[in-house]
């Protein structure tokens, strides 16, 4: 509608209908209706008639008569918080100003829990220097610098930015005449913005830690100074964060699992995990739980080469999708690859001969070692690994019989998780990517399906718009560990197009040849980072029933030395996992190391325990069973690992 005589009418969430505002930025206008609400917001999102959004500054003027609605965001909201941690990198960069004046500056975005700036400085800058910048960043903070926007030509901000050659390269790839810089205190930075309306909205605030960074993440650039840091409303919140991150510190699966010795790494394998004794204690019980689950749920075992030759992943599609994340070899000049995913061996089993529809659903299950380039720069412990292994399956089906197999895989996904003490987790529905194949009666028919299954199961869930793979839609899993962080593990693909391509089909009731769908899913993800995974979830306190050191026998003193074996002796023999600690040391001494060892139970054996033929059982994580005979240990001991306890329970 024609607007008239200019007098327009914008909606701010919450507040209602505002008019007459010609002039007034978004704080003057909320201020008139609201003077608390203006005071608690941190900046504002505008919505354009066509529906188009774009975050804001309070400062700014809603003069576009385009602009429909207008939404205030408060401290609780995430953005407020990004916004937060963008302006304290702006803060930082202007008290690193003030201390070295000759500073060029890249870059300084918000990150995930935080924000860092990027640096030239001719300088070597150590931890003692950031107390100097925090304290310079205090001064800016409690001066209460409001950040102010100014839009420009971009030959203007050339001139201003004429000694940074960071800047200068910035503003060129800026694909507009106009550019905004913003101001705070004595500091100009060219941003795109927004930022929070004063320097004082910092509410607390930590510089964490320095790294070196190349400058646009190039190795053949110039290599910068990175100072990391977050930033808080209150500071509760900073307090809780670096709880956590302590509490991270101290769980981080890498060191864990070289005190323990589960795992190593090695120069002559990058990236390439090498399993020591212990390690493979948990792997083979994962492994072993793993086969026992998928028998009871009617999947077949298979295993398929980890080398396969190039013209089947030219069939498969990986060649043109996957190839930068693929190792080739040459035998007998032709040419291979090492597999990056386990489905293409699947099908060349399932192709082997002539199916019928009587057979299906056909579940294949491979614990499949697929191998996949990743650079050196992101390798990271056993999350982040150039080979491992997947709990894979592929699984041949009819149409109809998708509903009740996809609610078998999340019964499956549920009960694993639960097990492995994940009772935290949230589903994420993927729908159809704009580049894809099939119909589209074939895509709702395969959303609708994944959706049903989800909701039978009431699972929350949110829908992935537009994330599908283009074969079809998946359902992903994220569990959530027990320092609040999420994991995507399990994924469950419809897949129309590998059939396809593959040309596999089965015999109908009428004697005929149909496609069938193909259903590709892990649920553990890769055993590796599983364990990785497990390993930080519980800071290396695994259950019982996982852990490589059940029990550590602990005699008193050298006395009880020969008790103490025929206890070691008849646990052994009933296939316990334990160490015997015989070392002439105090009993604390004794306890404290099995505690290192993140032992679960230690056996105490003194002169009380000796003459009256019994045991005394001490928890890693608290609790003492006094005086028990041994057989009746053995019944809880079994008990507890029989039914999987994520805690050691005495059962009476
Ligand atoms: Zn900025
Ligand atoms: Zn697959």
């Amino acid at each position: 509608m024609e607007n008239k005589n200019n007098k327009r009418n914008i909606i701010i969430e919450n507040l209602g209908e505002v008019n007459n505002t010609e002039g007034l930025s978004i704080f003057d206008i909320v201020l008139e209706k609201d003077k608390q609400t203006a005071k608690k917001a941190i900046l504002a999102e505008i919505e354009f008639k066509d529906g188009l959004k774009k975050f804001v500054d309070l400062t700014f003027i809603p003069s576009d008569l385009e602009i429909l609605k207008i939404k205030l965001l408060f401290p609780e909201d995430k953005e407020s918080l990004d916004t937060l941690n963008h302006s304290t990198s702006h803060i930082m960069a202007a008290a690193i100003q003030k201390l070295y004046p000759e500073v060029k500056f890249a870059i300084g975005p918000s990150i995930k829990d935080g924000f860092y700036y990027d640096f030239e400085l001719d300088k070597v800058i150590t931890p003692d220097d950031l107390k100097p910048i925090e304290d310079e960043m205090k001064k800016i903070i409690s001066s209460n610098y409001s950040f102010i926007r100014q839009e420009i030509t971009k030959s203007e901000a050339k001139k201003i930015f004429k000694e940074n050659p960071y800047k200068l390269e910035l503003i060129d790839g800026i694909n507009d005449n106009n550019v905004s810089i913003y101001k705070c205190g004595d500091f100009i930075d060219l941003c795109s913005g927004p930022h929070i309306p004063t320097t004082s909205r910092v509410g607390a605030f930590k510089l964490l830690s320095i790294a070196g960074a190349y400058w646009r993440g190039d190795e053949k650039n110039k290599m910068l100074i990175r100072i990391y840091g977050t930033a808080f409303f209150n500071k509760e919140d900073l307090k809780n964060y670096l709880d956590k991150i302590e509490r991270a510190k101290l769980s981080d699966h890498r060191k864990i699992g070289k005190d323990l010795e589960l795992f190593s790494f090695h120069d002559e394998a990058p990236g390439f995990p090498f399993w020591h004794p212990k390690g493979m204690i948990i792997r083979n019980i994962i492994v072993d739980y793993w086969r026992k689950i998928h028998q009871e749920n009617g999947y077949q075992e298979i295993q398929t080469p980890i080398i396969l030759s190039n013209q089947l992943w030219h069939t498969s599609g990986h060649w043109d999708h996957y190839k930068e994340n693929m190792y080739f070899v040459k035998i007998e000049d032709n040419d291979y690859a090492i597999k990056p995913m386990n489905c293409p061996g699947a099908i060349l089993i399932y192709k082997s001969k002539q199916h019928s529809y009587k057979e299906f659903p056909i579940r294949y299950a491979e614990l499949g070692l697929v191998h996949r380039h990743e650079k050196s720069g992101v390798l990271h412990g056993l999350f982040r690994v150039r080979n491992f292994t997947q709990d894979d399956a592929h699984i041949f089906a009819l149409d109809d019989q998708l509903g009740k197999e996809i609610t078998s895989i999340i019964n499956m996904i549920k009960e694993m998780y639960n097990v492995f003490g994940f009772k935290d987790y949230f589903v994420e529905l993927s729908t159809r990517p704009d580049d894809r194949i099939g119909s589209d009666e074939m895509w709702d028919k395969a959303e609708s399906k994944l959706e049903e299954a989800i909701k039978e199961n009431n699972l929350s869930y949110k829908i992935n718009p537009g994330d599908g793979a283009f074969y079809g839609p998946k359902i992903d899993f994220h569990i959530k560990d027990s320092l609040e962080r999420t994991w995507q593990c399990a994924t469950i693909q419809l897949d129309f197009a590998m059939p396809e391509k593959f040309d596999i089909t089965y015999m109908g009731e009428d004697n005929l040849k149909h496609r069938p769908v193909m259903l590709h899913r892990v649920i553990l993800g890769s055993i590796e980072r599983f364990i990785g995974i497990l390993i930080e979830n519980y800071s290396g306190n695994l259950p019982l029933w996982l852990a490589p050191v059940q029990i550590a026998i602990l005699p008193i003193s050298d006395k009880y030395q020969q008790y103490a074996q025929e206890i070691y002796d008849n646990l052994k023999k009933e296939g316990y996992r334990i160490e015997i600690d015989n070392r002439i040391e105090s009993l604390n001494k004794k306890i404290r190391q099995a505690e290192l060892n993140k032992i679960p139970l230690m056996i105490i054996i003194g002169e009380k325990e000796q003459d009256s033929l019994t045991i005394t059982i001490r928890k890693k994580l608290g609790g003492d069973i006094k005086n028990i005979k041994l057989e009746d240990f053995i019944n809880i001991l079994r008990k507890n690992i029989e039914n999987k306890k994520t805690y050691f329970e005495e059962y009476v």
